[in-house]
């Protein structure tokens, strides 16, 4: 049985992007209108020698802001329920927005370890906002990423292997 990575983040920051990436074959869909994604979706992702069932959660992209965390918490949850450890993307050019606070603060309470990916940082664009904003999270430093150009690969490795 292979360990389960969750990807988690509010609308357009990437894990669609990310979930392609890491599952080598274009399984999840992309859709023309950013932030989109119309089903929970999953695959056998890949990073170097680490093996694992990836799923790209749509639940926060589903729920209204005005009733979170009631349904977000419904539809992310069973995804969150199997999963050995959570990728909690952030959008590093946008900055922390209160949607990511909220989706930390809920996070941060329940037991699945957490990282946090700081994505769309690219050629090692250390001014991005959501660098330097990240510590209002209350997670551990951030990851580095860009899921568009395949960068920040071997910190990604980095944190996710001691849970997989
Ligand atoms: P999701 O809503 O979180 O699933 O985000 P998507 O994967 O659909 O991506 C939203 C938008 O961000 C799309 O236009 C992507 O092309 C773009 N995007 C994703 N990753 C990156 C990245 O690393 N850098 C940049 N510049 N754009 C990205
Ligand atoms: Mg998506």
């Amino acid at each position: 049985i292979l360990p389960v990575v969750a990807i988690v983040g509010r609308p357009n920051v990437g894990k669609s992007t990310l979930f392609n990436r890491l599952a080598g074959k274009k399984l999840a869909l992309v859709d023309d209108l950013p932030g989109v994604t119309r089903d929970r979706r999953e695959g056998e992702g890949r990073l170097f020698d680490l093996d694992f069932r990836i799923v790209d959660t749509a639940g926060f992209e589903e729920a209204d802001p005005d009733t979170l965390p009631g349904r977000m918490r419904a539809q992310t949850e069973a995804a969150l329920g199997e999963a050995d450890v959570v990728l909690f993307l952030i959008d590093a050019r946008a900055g922390v927005t209160p949607l990511d606070k909220t989706i930390a603060q809920w996070l941060r309470v329940q037991p699945r370890p957490v990282i946090l990916v700081a994505n769309k940082v690219e050629g090692r664009a250390t001014s991005e906002a959501g660098l330097s904003e990240s510590y209002e999270l209350g997670l551990d430093e951030p990851v580095a990423f860009s899921a568009e150009h395949g960068e920040g690969m071997v910190e990604l490795y980095d944190a996710l292997r001691p849970y997989i």
